[in-house]
């Protein structure tokens, strides 16, 4: 007997990266090893020279085949074993062992909105523009909510693909969504973050709709599409002084982190919907207007986490919990 492997990787596409997946049929008893690609295909290399090879790093079921199936996110490395020049995770894991001691948790709030022919689903089909934003958020009836079953489905598989998914909610635009990886270690919950946006665009098709991460799929008075990134280590989920060293460090590399929390933040870090402007940097208790926000449970009980709620959408979760590792975790080894 055999079974299939999927294998999900991160392809050179500029200014925002996606994802391609190939199946592998392995041999009963047989583990997924290392493979290859054609890296001139993917923006990865040069035609003449064009192999580029695939090293598993997170293995989980495949819920879609179901049975002994799994998919296989990887690292891309070069032939002769360095890491590939897009392969952000390479950049992540020395970073991640040098502060695991601090035990930095994440949980990040992907937002994402469903497109079907050409328009945001919900939107009227003749064009146009539905209702105004104030009744989807959370909404429930037909008129309020667009791809649901899609959603539920979503949901089902990578809980079944054993991710640590935390929620789900409708958005304040329609068509859009959301669902919440964590908390989990920078690495753990940036692999499960890429396999469940590989299921979201995967499980769409059987809908025959389509996922996007644009941070601002329609202009003007909508709300952007964000990855919300809530935050702690060990200090501050036991004290206040912690949660404001965070911050405090947060604002001291506030361009350095916007530059790479996504491509096109300054259609989406505005100032309006819920978001501060890209080029000011602020934080609050409660403040949705914030670029960082501290929960108000957490201001009662003096301990806790953040939520960093500048990244877009399109983030690449391995370069922001880099960044968020490296200045807060920095930060707090020498206060
Ligand atoms: P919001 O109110 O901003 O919509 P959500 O409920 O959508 O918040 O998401 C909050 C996220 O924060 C969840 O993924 C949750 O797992 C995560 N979280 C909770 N506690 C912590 C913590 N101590 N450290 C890091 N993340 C946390
Ligand atoms: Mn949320
Ligand atoms: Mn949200
Ligand atoms: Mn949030």
């Amino acid at each position: 007997m055999s079974y299939r492997a999927e294998y999900i990787w991160i392809d050179g596409t500029q200014p925002t990266a996606r994802l391609r997946s190939k199946t592998k049929v392995l041999a009963d008893g047989a583990e997924p090893g290392t493979w290859g690609f054609d890296g001139s295909s993917t923006n990865q290399a040069p035609g003449s020279n064009s192999d580029c090879v695939l090293e598993p790093v997170f293995v989980c079921p495949d819920p879609i085949r179901g049975g002994d199936n799994v998919l296989v996110m990887c690292e891309v490395m070069l032939p002769d074993g360095t890491p590939h020049d897009t392969n952000t995770r390479a950049k992540l894991r020395p970073i991640a062992e040098q502060f695991a001691d601090q035990e930095p948790w994440f949980g990040i709030e992907q937002e994402y909105t469903f497109f079907k022919q050409g328009r945001p689903l919900g939107f009227p089909e003749g064009g146009g523009f539905p209702a105004p934003q104030g009744f989807y958020y959370c909404g429930v009836g037909a008129d309020e909510v667009h791809g649901r079953e899609a959603v539920e489905k979503h949901l089902d598989n990578c809980l079944k693909a054993g991710l640590s998914l935390s929620g789900i909610n409708a958005e304040v635009m329609p068509g859009q969504w959301e669902f919440q990886v964590g908390p989990l270690g920078p690495l753990e919950v940036a692999d499960q973050l890429w396999v469940a946006r590989w299921l979201l665009y995967r499980t769409s098709e059987e809908f025959g709709i389509s996922a996007t991460l644009d941070p601002k799929p329609v202009k003007g008075d909508w709300n952007g599409a964000g990855a919300h990134t809530n935050f702690s280590t060990n200090a501050m989920r036991d004290n206040y002084d912690a949660i404001i060293t965070a911050c405090e460090a947060l604002g001291k590399r506030a361009d350095e982190h916007v530059a790479n929390y996504g491509a096109d933040i300054e259609h989406r870090l505005t100032g309006l919907h819920e978001t501060a402007p890209w080029t000011e940097y602020n934080y609050g208790v409660s403040d949705r207007g914030a670029s960082v926000r501290i929960p108000w449970q957490v201001e009662m009980d003096k301990k806790g986490y953040i939520e960093d709620r500048r990244p877009n959408a399109n983030c690449d979760p391995y370069v922001v919990t880099r960044l968020i590792t490296e200045t807060c975790c920095g930060a707090l080894a020498t206060s």
